[in-house]
């Protein structure tokens, strides 16, 4: 083990803003930290934003660096990186975890190549666990198993990386559950001296537009998602109404999208967004392994599809043979009358 071993999360931020995902791994940074005996710890960039660290210790971070400069008020990858890297080598994690967010498959590739260790993208769980070295039958004990889809999604692989320091993964955002909040816990600051310079800025932000939000599938209560059996963009129209009836976001599966019957926002799965709602109703979606991933974790989920072996109706907590567009109206229906 490193001679800090810490499990470091790094707390991406934007406009002084924590990334959700940041919190999730927070959570299953602690799980991890306690098996290994560790700390666990957040690594906080950006500029005036040491107000975040509160929220931080809430969710589990025992210690929070934080490396302000100017150089760092919005997100460009050259300064972040040196100073990602700067506070790796100085602090030794064991352990460094990245959301698997547009900035975090930018950023963590070029730290774990700067720092000349392996790095596996967009795991969607994470354990710790002992390895024996097939070849050279060396016993590695206490390592992160970094765990995702491989083969487009027809194996689970478990990677690992015995002799690096530190053990580097990118986590999909929505997987893993944010820890109870805390709120009267606190922790240690530790402040990084970063060394960057005007050099550093090879890219000037001169304006930043932000697309508005369509969809919040991640942070929908419910969502009513449709598959090919829809049949139609129109067709969708049937989903969007159930949706709407319950106060839900509509989710689709890749086959949906890919047959242009809705945006690609709305995907749900291994390519898409992976959700945790309190109730997912699929509705015309067959259940691939794929789409699986990234919904199986609902609280409850309803299929409704004419093929009573719809893989489907493995996973889901109640099933309706039927035909999509006869079931729906009636459970709108119903759902009104009762209201
Ligand atoms: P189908 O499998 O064609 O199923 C349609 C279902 O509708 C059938 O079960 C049928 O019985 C039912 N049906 C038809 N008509 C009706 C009706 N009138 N009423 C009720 N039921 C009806 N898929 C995703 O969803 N998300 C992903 O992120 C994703 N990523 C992928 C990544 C890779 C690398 C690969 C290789 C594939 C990925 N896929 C993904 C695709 C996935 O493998 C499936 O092809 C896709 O999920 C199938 O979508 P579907 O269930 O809508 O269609």
């Amino acid at each position: 083990m490193a001679e800090h071993g810490e499990v470091w999360v790094f707390a991406e931020q934007d406009d002084g803003v924590l990334n959700e995902v940041v919190l999730e791994l927070l959570g299953r940074a602690r799980e991890l930290a306690e098996k290994i005996g560790a700390k666990v710890a957040a690594l906080l960039l950006g500029h005036n934003v040491e107000a975040l660290a509160g929220d931080l210790f809430a969710h589990g971070a025992d210690r929070v660096y934080i490396g302000e400069h100017p150089h760092l008020k919005v997100f460009t990858t050259t300064p972040y990186e040196k100073a990602i890297v700067q506070a790796a080598r100085e602090h030794k994690p064991e352990i460094f975890l990245f959301g698997a967010s547009p900035v975090g498959r930018d950023i963590a590739p070029r730290v774990a190549s700067a720092l000349m260790v392996g790095l596996t993208a967009d795991c969607t769980d994470l354990q710790i666990g002992d390895h024996v070295d097939p070849m050279t039958k060396q016993e590695y004990k206490n390592l992160l198993l970094q765990i995702r889809p491989a083969f487009g999604g027809n194996i689970i692989a478990t990677i690992v990386n015995p002799d690096t320091r530190p053990q580097m993964a990118t986590v999909r955002e929505g997987v893993m559950k944010k820890a109870d909040v805390q709120t009267d816990k606190t922790g240690e600051i530790v402040k990084l001296e970063l060394t960057l310079t005007d050099d550093d800025m090879i890219a000037e932000v001169i304006e930043r537009v932000k697309a508005e939000r369509k969809v919040d599938l991640k942070g929908a209560r419910v969502i009513v998602a449709g598959g090919v059996g829809v049949g139609s963009p129109e067709g969708f129209e049937l989903i969007r109404q159930l949706a709407e009836t319950l106060g839900g976001e509509v989710g689709a599966s890749r086959a949906a999208v890919d047959g242009g019957f809705i945006d690609h926002d709305h995907q749900v799965g291994q390519t898409g967004t992976t959700v945790r709602p309190k109730l997912y109703i699929a509705c015309g979606i067959s259940g691939a392994v794929q789409h699986r991933a990234g919904m199986q974790e609902s609280g409850k989920i309803i299929a409704i599809n004419k093929d009573p072996d719809a893989p489907i109706f493995g996973i889901a907590h109640f099933g309706i043979v039927g035909d999509l567009n006869a079931v729906i109206p009636k459970m709108i229906k119903a759902y009104k009358d009762k209201i």
